[in-house]
């Protein structure tokens, strides 16, 4: 038995969990958030469960370790630093460089710092959470976990965007995708557990929260995934507008005199659900207002869901043959509401069903088959972990026993 730590360090944030493994138990886990405030908020899970909180000043991403490492102590989770033997990082962009995780040295670090130009939010603040763990425990492993490295099986006609070859020489840009985590860690377990790992199976994999994307799997390996160069791109989301006609973004800088930048922005933070329902990116809050009669609201979903089913059918036809299609994230596990108003849009032509009890009845971490017996296709509502895949990747390279 043997503790390993998965870290997912944002630009004022760092977020953790604790495992005991190889059982795969939770121990703890928390967050420090406003990271850079007087008024940085330290959350710790402790042993009985309940949450401890405190509000004090967290100069940088070396104190926010520092006060992970002594409240895991403080809470009796740990005598020893030594009991950790691995921490995994949780990383937004690998490039073409990744195509699984890594162990976290010099070239790995160079690489990462290259990429930040194409994740300036992400990439830039893991290196400081691996560089603060680093200093506090200069003798433990540490790995890099991408959100990327599922998807770099695609192959070119599916990562190359129809424009001049030289950009994606010389500025590597193509479509690397995003929660590849996530898609990974359903993929195995649908796979093995309800497809008792058959030969050529052929899965779509859907991870669909306030950020959203889809994935075709062919044999546990990624074929296609929506999002491109970064996650603006796919499917209408929460807060993004997903796939538009380009020409849109040229037309609103020159119409509005806007930058490109601020437009740039707008797209990822307050367009999609948010934009068109003019009441929330939260799916809740849509719904009630969808119940109660709201217009936009009942428009904002009709939209979103129409773009997913058309992504589902085409995911489909590419696959050629579909064994089983997994739901999953914030909407994907919590709103039957959302659900079947995209299944509804996959009945006519695809023959997808839903189980109306089941459909109902599961949200809140409820793992279900909430197809009906006569779908064309089984469904399964399968909650994510992508801190465990991180915990698992962490034990698989630095070959811990
Ligand atoms: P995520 O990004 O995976 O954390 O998903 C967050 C989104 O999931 C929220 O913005 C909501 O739209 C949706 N969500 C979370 N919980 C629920 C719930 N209980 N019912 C409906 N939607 C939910």
């Amino acid at each position: 038995m043997f503790k390993v730590m998965a870290v997912n360090a944002g630009s004022s944030s760092m977020k953790f969990k604790l495992y005991e493994m190889p059982e795969e138990k939770v121990l703890t886990g928390g967050n420090v958030e406003r990271i850079g405030h007087d008024d940085a908020i330290f959350s710790i899970l402790a042993k009985d469960g309940t949450k401890h909180k405190k509000i004090l000043p967290v100069k940088d991403h070396s104190v926010a370790v520092q006060l992970i490492i002594q409240g895991m102590k403080d809470e009796g989770i740990i005598q020893d630093l030594k009991e950790i033997k691995g921490i995994g990082h949780r990383i937004v962009q690998g490039g073409p460089y990744f195509s699984d995780s890594a162990l976290f040295n010099k070239d790995t670090e160079d690489k990462i710092e290259s990429l930040i130009p194409l994740a300036p939010l992400h990439n830039g603040p893991h290196l400081i959470g691996f560089r603060a763990f680093k200093k506090a425990l200069p003798d433990v492993g540490q790995i890099a976990v991408f959100d990327t490295s599922f998807h770099q099986t695609m192959a070119p006609e599916d990562y190359l965007f129809p424009i001049k070859r030289e950009y994606y020489e010389k500025y590597k840009c193509r479509r690397y995708g995003a929660h590849g985590t996530s898609h990974r860690y359903l993929a195995q377990k649908a796979i093995h557990e309800y497809l008792h790992d058959k030969k050529d199976t052929r899965i779509i994999t859907l991870h669909i929260g306030s950020g959203a994307s889809l994935c075709a799997i062919r044999d546990g390996k990624c074929v296609l995934t929506s999002m491109g160069l970064t996650p603006l791109g796919g499917i209408m989301m929460g807060t993004r507008t997903g796939d538009m006609d380009p020409s849109v973004f040229n037309y609103l800088v020159t119409s509005t005199g806007r930058t490109a930048e601020s437009l740039f922005q707008e797209f990822n933070k307050e367009s999609g659900l948010q934009a068109v329902s003019e009441v929330s990116n939260d799916t809740r809050d849509i719904e009630a207002a969808a119940l109660k009669g709201d217009e936009k609201a009942k428009l904002a979903i009709k939209m979103w869901a129409l773009r997913l089913s058309q992504f589902i059918a085409s995911y489909a036809c590419r696959l050629g043959h579909v064994d089983l299609i997994v739901w999953s994230a914030g909407i994907g596990e919590n709103s039957p509401y959302f659900r079947k108003a995209v299944i509804d849009e996959c009945t006519e032509f695809m023959g997808l069903k839903l189980d109306a009890k089941k459909n109902e009845e599961t949200y809140g971490g409820k793992e279900e088959i909430i197809s009906s017996k006569d779908s064309s296709i089984p469904m399964v509502v399968i909650p994510t972990d992508e801190e465990l895949m991180i915990a698992r990747d962490t034990v698989r390279l630095l070959k811990l026993k």
